[in-house]
């Protein structure tokens, strides 16, 4: 059972690594990855955002349920950046906060599908932003940290909010929550990583 997890959750800021094999449990994980997806009115989610440490995103620009653009990227690699765009962007794991990124407009991504075809494209418009979004989560980035400063201040606020509920979180637990991700992290990556 997956959930999405909040900013400052530590995972979010866990560097993903490469999935070297894919079995029958990591499929229902990106069957999960997708329904969560789906649920919370969303276009992308990156595997750390659900407390996993894969490359690996699941993408559907038109946030419609079982449509054509429903996309898996495994170890995706982005490259060869071209021209700027500037657009409002929001995370489901910082919910209810928007803000504006400048992003290039077009990337080339390379990755693999849970079938291990080879996706070898040059993308532009809502799919580049959205991938480039998700693999900045891989990279343990997140979007306010491409937001201007001035920019950045205007959504502090809202941020330290969730600060304080994971402090209240993590409270409860008596200081073992670090210590138990890294542990759940670390046997996630060895059993597929
Ligand atoms: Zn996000």
């Amino acid at each position: 059972m997956l959930k999405i997890i909040n900013c400052p959750h530590p995972t979010l800021r866990h560097v993903s690594k490469p999935i070297q094999r894919v079995d029958k449990k990591l499929k229902l994980m990106v069957e999960e990855m997708f329904e969560l997806m789906y649920e919370s009115n969303g276009i992308g989610l990156a595997a750390n955002q659900v407390d996993l440490p894969f490359q690996l995103v699941v993408i559907n620009p038109t946030g419609e349920r079982k449509s054509k653009e429903e996309r898996v990227l495994i170890n995706p690699i982005v490259q060869l950046p071209k021209g700027n765009s500037e657009a409002e962007e929001g995370c489901l794991s910082i919910p209810g906060v928007y803000g504006k990124v400048v992003r290039p407009a077009e990337v080339h991504v390379m990755a693999y599908d849970l079938s291990g075809n080879k996706m070898d494209e040059v993308v532009g418009g809502t799919l580049a932003r959205v991938i480039q979004h998700e693999f900045d989560h891989l990279q343990g980035v997140l979007f306010p940290d491409r937001m201007t400063e001035a920019a950045r201040r205007s959504i502090e606020g809202e941020l330290a909010a969730f600060t304080l509920e994971f402090e209240a979180m993590r409270k409860q637990d008596d200081g073992l929550l670090e210590a138990n991700i890294k542990k759940r992290l670390a046997a996630l990556e060895a059993e597929y990583c």
